[in-house]
């Protein structure tokens, strides 16, 4: 019996459910952790080797990020398991009827995440009309498409740089994992007169210390190539992390900064483009390193943000408008707490999002999530 409640603590989870049927094999979870501000948004997920633990981290990602973000929602997460580069017809049946077995639990709202796409979206608003993150023909903004998550990291750039006394012009950048919060990132931050020096996928990593051909290395993973493909100098995928630059964007896979490379990270800047991209300890050592480390849940917030505003009807322009000024007011001010206090940014941003999330559930009528 305890074990089933392992993941327990006062802010959730409210819900765990598990989705079966063993008919066209559909295995699936859904966690609902925290719903004091509103129905919770978090994306799902398609993988082959997710767990309910994974669920429930996620999830309480969400919940904070959402608080963080001053949203009106929760945070919940949804994963189905399987392989997201299954047959269409297959993944479609799968995603339906997992949003049918979920049409009643109203506090849960459907948004894309790894192995998802506005596609699924569709399905999922098409079965129970409670979906965001859907194609423009539906009303969504193609928060992907349109680079939510890249913006709003660019914005964190911008506050970092300006507190911490540097110059984003001229300012070397290496990406983990060019796919769609990667690509947009580098793009909105060339803008700002940054140069791309590495990048890498699944594939591998490329390098160039006067600068690589973005759009080219854009191009060639729009149309199913690799980075690697690029011709500049390639190396090992990990290798990206530990590259000679000033700002890191970790946009792909979780601890990839650890134990074993920390030390080796030579960015000044580090834009958590991923969700939980490195470990307690690595960040404890970013930390005592001097390495601003932006948290995931205060830079990568672009997308759910975008998300939120689509739900309540806001246009594109408006969406963009808010990711700016949410990620802007909450980059400075646990840059000034951390400052202040002297205790590291993830340690400020938790307590942030944490007394957010307790003040909801102190208007609720238990005072529960
Ligand atoms: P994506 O699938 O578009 O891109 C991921 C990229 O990472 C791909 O190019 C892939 O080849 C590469 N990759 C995979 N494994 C790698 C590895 N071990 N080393 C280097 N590269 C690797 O996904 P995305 O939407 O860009 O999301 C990336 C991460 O950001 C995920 O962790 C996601 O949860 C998180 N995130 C995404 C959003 C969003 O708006 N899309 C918002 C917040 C957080």
């Amino acid at each position: 019996m305890a074990d089933m409640f392992r993941f327990a603590d006062d802010l959730g989870p409210l819900k765990i459910i598990h989705v079966q049927d063993v008919g066209i094999g559909l295995k699936a979870v859904l966690v609902i952790d925290n719903v004091a501000a509103g129905p919770s948004i978090g994306g799902l997920r398609m993988a082959s080797d997710v767990t309910v633990e994974e669920c429930f981290r996620l999830a309480r990602a969400m919940t904070l990020k959402n608080a963080a973000a001053g949203l009106r929602h929760g945070g919940g997460k949804s994963v189905i398991v399987g392989d997201p580069g299954m047959p269409k017809p297959d993944k479609e049946r799968l995603i339906r009827a997992m949003a049918a077995a979920l049409r009643g639990e109203d506090m849960y709202i459907f948004g894309p995440d790894m192995g998802t796409n506005e596609e699924c979206m569709a399905w999922v608003h098409d079965e129970i009309g409670r979906a965001i993150g859907l194609p423009r023909e539906l009303g969504g903004i193609p928060l992907d498409e349109l680079g939510a998550t890249g913006f709003g990291l660019a914005q964190a750039a911008e506050v970092a740089a300006d507190f911490d006394g540097f110059d984003l012009k001229g300012a070397r950048v290496a990406v983990q994992g060019f796919g769609s919060v990667g690509i947009h990132a580098a793009r909105f931050l060339r803008e700002r007169g940054c140069v791309l020096v590495a990048a890498s996928d699944s594939k591998g990593a490329v390098f160039d210390a006067v600068g690589l051909d973005m759009e080219a290395l854009a191009t060639l993973k729009a149309t199913g190539g690799s980075v690697i493909d690029g011709g500049a100098t390639t190396g090992e995928r990990e290798a990206v992390i530990t590259a000679d630059c000033d700002i890191l964007i970790p946009a792909a896979r979780p601890d990839v900064i650890h134990e074993d490379n920390v030390d080796d990270v030579k960015a000044r800047l580090i834009l958590q483009g991923a969700n939980i991209p490195a470990t307690a300890d690595a960040e404890r050592r970013l930390s005592e390193r001097g390495i601003t480390n932006l948290p995931d849940f205060i830079a990568n917030a672009g997308g759910v943000i975008c998300a939120a505003m689509e739900y309540a009807g806001a246009n594109q322009t408006t969406a963009f408008d808010t990711i700016k000024d949410k990620i802007r007011d909450n980059t400075l001010a646990v840059l000034e707490a951390a400052k202040a206090d002297g205790v590291a940014l993830r340690e400020v941003a938790v307590r942030l999002a944490t007394e957010r999330v307790r003040a909801a559930m102190s208007m609720r009528r238990w005072g529960s999530f």
